[in-house]
């Protein structure tokens, strides 16, 4: 029985291992991203930090991280280490591609929601809508600004016309949402992941 780290994290409870096996067999998967996670999950992905400890080069800094700070002319820029965490979680570089699968995850599970979800209304049509699941852009939009005005409960004016911030907000406390000034400004910056919206009884489920 093996007892590195790759073991303890697979044999972990609820680990998805068998999901993991799923994909792993699953030939419509592209092999390369097969391979990239079993690269990942055994340590054998050759970042800048593994070469190192491999003995194949001494340099552990992250090129992206140098590229990118030396371009937006940011001194004294962190010292950040090419490895598996900083890619996935941290790389001020891979932001970007980092909310695209983000996002490209979720509407992926709202799709298959969407599938699923099989209730009717009065009008025997399908009781939720799932706009977001649409296409990446349809997906990636959604902010409370616009989550009101596909329910009908706010309009928002266009560029110039000012103001849709404090509208917003009166628009918010009209509907005797109980919030502080904070609380408001937080709820607003919300993105959800993911929505259903119910219009015949104006409801919006979101994740
Ligand atoms: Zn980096």
């Amino acid at each position: 029985m093996h007892s590195g780290s790759t073991a303890n994290f697979l044999t972990r409870e609820n680990s998805s291992r068998d999901l993991l096996g799923k994909f792993h067999k699953d030939s419509s998967a592209c092999i390369r991203a097969r391979q990239r996670v079993l690269q990942c999950l055994s340590h054998q992905f050759p970042f800048a930090l593994q070469l190192k400890q491999w003995g194949v080069q001494n340099e552990v800094k992250c090129r992206h991280c140098e590229k990118y700070y030396k371009e937006k002319n940011i001194r004294d820029s962190p010292d950040t280490v090419e490895s598996a965490g900083h890619m996935q979680c941290y790389c001020p570089a891979l932001q970007l591609p980092r909310i695209a699968v983000h996002h490209g995850i979720w509407r992926e599970l709202m799709f298959s929601i969407q599938k699923s979800s099989t209730e009717l209304n009065h009008a025997s049509e399908p009781r939720w809508h799932f706009p977001s699941a649409l296409s990446p852009e349809a997906h990636a939009e959604w902010g409370l600004y616009k989550i009101l005005e596909y329910m009908g409960l706010h309009e928002i004016l266009p560029p110039g016309a000012g103001q849709n911030r404090v509208r917003l907000r009166k628009d918010i406390e009209e509907y005797h949402i109980d919030f502080d000034d904070t609380d408001i400004d937080t709820c607003i910056a919300r993105r959800p992941d993911g929505l259903a919206f119910d219009k015949e009884k104006k409801l919006c489920m979101f994740w």
